[in-house]
């Protein structure tokens, strides 16, 4: 589906298997792929460019909001088939790379010991990120892509602002499988920080919100990500630990 008349989506694998990422591709002069889904979406990425007019080697950027296997998962064939520049954040370039592991659950820690010997489901094939991302970068990508540094769900979590579109790509800040909110705990690394990272996406001026996972919003998303922030803020009481 289009999110934006250069933005289309690609739904995440559902049923019985786990869900993975939503993938996004920003047509431009180039391609600009965002997130990659799990392993094995490769085909149905360079199906996809091709219906819409592209070839596999105009694929020039993947941006990868986090480095969680549901969106690095196809990465590395990805970057094989098409030669594309693989950009992330600084924080969460490590794990993209394979110079720290792929964390398991973040808590409870219950879960993250039984689950540690399955550490490999986690696992992707590590690939090297050959352009690091800072909060406040611009990409000179379909008029200027702003990235907002957006940790808690990972050290190294951004949102994507493109201002022309009025549109922001969260990536796993935020999910809308039935209604907008909080990522899973188990995946997350620092609520709090997620909490005022919610803070800091509802201080962009956008329409448009897209997510990691679930529909996106079309029309006037920000007072509903406005009102998400507010909520959480009392629920956690964060509002002394704001920067
Ligand atoms: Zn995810
Ligand atoms: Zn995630």
């Amino acid at each position: 589906m289009f999110v934006t008349q250069n933005v289309y989506q690609l739904s995440g694998r559902r049923g019985a298997r786990p869900s993975g990422a939503n993938i996004f591709l920003l047509l431009d002069n180039s391609v600009t792929v965002v997130d990659t889904g799990l392993s094995s979406r490769t085909a149905s990425i360079l199906n996809e460019v091709r219906q819409l007019g592209y070839k596999p080697p105009d694929v020039a950027h993947i941006i990868l909001t986090h480095h969680h296997a549901d969106h690095m998962g196809s990465l590395a064939e990805l970057k094989k088939a098409t030669g594309a520049e693989v950009m992330a954040h600084t924080a969460d370039a490590p794990y993209i790379n394979g110079s720290l592991p792929q964390p398991g659950p973040a808590r409870p820690k219950w879960l993250a010991k039984v689950l540690s010997p399955f550490g490999r489901i986690w696992a992707s094939t590590p690939v090297e990120v050959d352009k690091l991302l800072n909060d406040g970068d611009e990409l000179p990508i379909l008029g200027g892509i702003k990235i907002l540094h957006t940790p808690g769900h990972t050290p190294g979590s951004i949102c994507l602002f493109i201002p022309q579109q009025k549109l922001v790509i969260v990536g796993d800040l935020l999910t809308n499988r039935f209604r907008p909110g909080l990522p899973s705990r188990v995946f997350t690394v620092d609520m709090v920080q997620e909490v005022n990272s919610v803070k800091k996406l509802a201080s962009v001026d956008f329409d448009i919100i897209a997510f990691g996972h679930g529909r996106p919003i079309l029309h006037e998303a920000r007072p509903t990500v406005t009102r998400l922030a507010e909520k959480l803020e009392n629920k956690y009481k964060v509002q002394g630990a704001m920067k």
